[in-house]
C-alpha cells in the first residue's frame, strides 16, 4: 500500500504565508461519542483560518453538515485521530463524493488526509488513492496547512490514537484530546494551551471500566494544565450535558459544553 509518509518533518499543504484574516474558527459538527443521538452526529470539527478549512474528524454524520459550510473541494486536509468509525467513518462517503465529483469532472484535486497507522485492516479499508492522499501521523509528525500547524501525543485508548494540538498566529494553541482515558501524557501536552477541547463522555465514572473520560476528569485536566479554557465534548447518547458541564465546573470554572454547529473564534 503506497501510504505517504508524513512522519519527521513538515508536510506542507499550500505552506506559503497567508496573510488573511487571523482568527481561527472552529466549527463543531458533531459532538456525540461512539454513536449519534437523534438527529445528531459524532465527532467532527471544522477548522477555519484565513479562508482555508481543515477538517478534525469525520464521524458518523459530519459530511452532510460539513457541506453546508464547506464545499469538499475546499477542504484543503483531514486530520483523523485515531480509527473508529466515530471518528472516522464518513471518510467512507466522502470517498465517493471525491471519486464522483472528479469522475464528471467537477473537481480535480484529491483531498490530503494524515491518520494513524494502526489497526492495519481499517487503515487499509480507509485507503482510497483516488480520493485520498493518505499519510500517516504519530508523535513525531509535524504538520503545516496553510499557517495551521498540528502536533500529536499518544493517548491512552483501544486503539493507536493522538491527541491534537493545532496552533496559529502568534503562538495560540488548541489541544483536542481525542479519545482517552485520563493520564500525564494529555495534562503535559495540554499545559497552557488558549483551549482544551476534551473528551467527557460521562458525567460520572460507572461500574463499567471505559476507554474514556469522564467530565469531571476533563475538568480535573484542565485545571491542573492552567488551560484557559476548556470545551467538553463526546458526549454519550444519554448523557445530560448540564451534568457534564457541572461536574466539570467543580474543577474548572471557564468551561463550556461543544454545541453542535456552534462556531467559536479565538
Ligand atoms: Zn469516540
Amino acid at each position: 500500500m503506497a501510504r505517504r509518509q508524513a512522519e519527521n518533518g513538515v508536510a506542507g499543504i499550500g505552506a506559503e504565508l497567508h496573510r488573511g484574516e487571523r482568527a481561527m474558527k472552529l466549527t463543531v459538527l458533531g459532538n456525540n461519542g461512539t454513536f449519534p443521538r437523534p438527529g445528531g452526529a459524532c465527532s467532527g470539527y471544522l477548522l477555519e483560518h484565513g479562508g482555508r478549512f481543515v477538517l478534525l474528524e469525520c464521524g458518523n454524520g459530519v459530511m452532510s453538515r460539513l457541506q453546508t459550510l464547506c464545499p469538499i473541494d475546499r477542504l484543503e486536509g483531514i486530520v483523523v485521530s485515531h480509527l473508529h468509525d466515530d471518528h472516522c467513518g464518513d471518510l467512507r462517503i466522502l470517498k465517493y463524493a471525491v471519486e464522483t465529483k472528479r469522475a464528471l469532472g467537477a473537481m480535480e484535486r484529491i483531498i490530503p488526509v494524515y491518520m494513524p497507522a494502526s489497526p492495519g485492516a481499517e487503515a487499509g479499508q480507509l485507503h482510497y488513492p483516488e480520493a485520498f492522499d493518505t499519510g500517516t501521523i504519530n508523535e513525531n509528525t509535524r504538520l503545516a496547512i496553510g499557517d495551521l500547524h498540528f502536533r500529536f501525543a499518544r493517548m491512552m485508548h483501544s486503539v493507536e490514537t493522538y491527541a491534537v494540538e493545532v496552533s496559529w498566529g502568534c503562538g495560540n494553541r488548541l489541544v483536542y484530546s481525542s479519545d482517552t482515558t485520563l493520564h500525564e501524557g494529555l495534562i503535559e501536552f495540554a499545559k497552557g494551551a488558549d483551549v482544551l477541547l476534551c473528551e467527557a463522555t460521562t458525567a460520572r465514572r460507572g461500574a463499567v471500566a471505559l476507554p474514556h473520560m469522564t467530565a469531571g476528569e476533563a475538568g480535573y485536566a484542565a485545571r491542573t494544565a492552567g488551560v484557559g479554557q476548556l470545551i467538553l465534548t463526546h458526549f454519550w447518547c444519554d448523557e445530560k450535558e448540564e451534568e457534564c458541564l457541572q461536574e466539570a465546573q467543580a474543577y474548572f470554572d471557564n468551561t463550556e459544553t461543544a454545541e453542535e454547529m456552534k462556531q467559536y473564534e479565538w
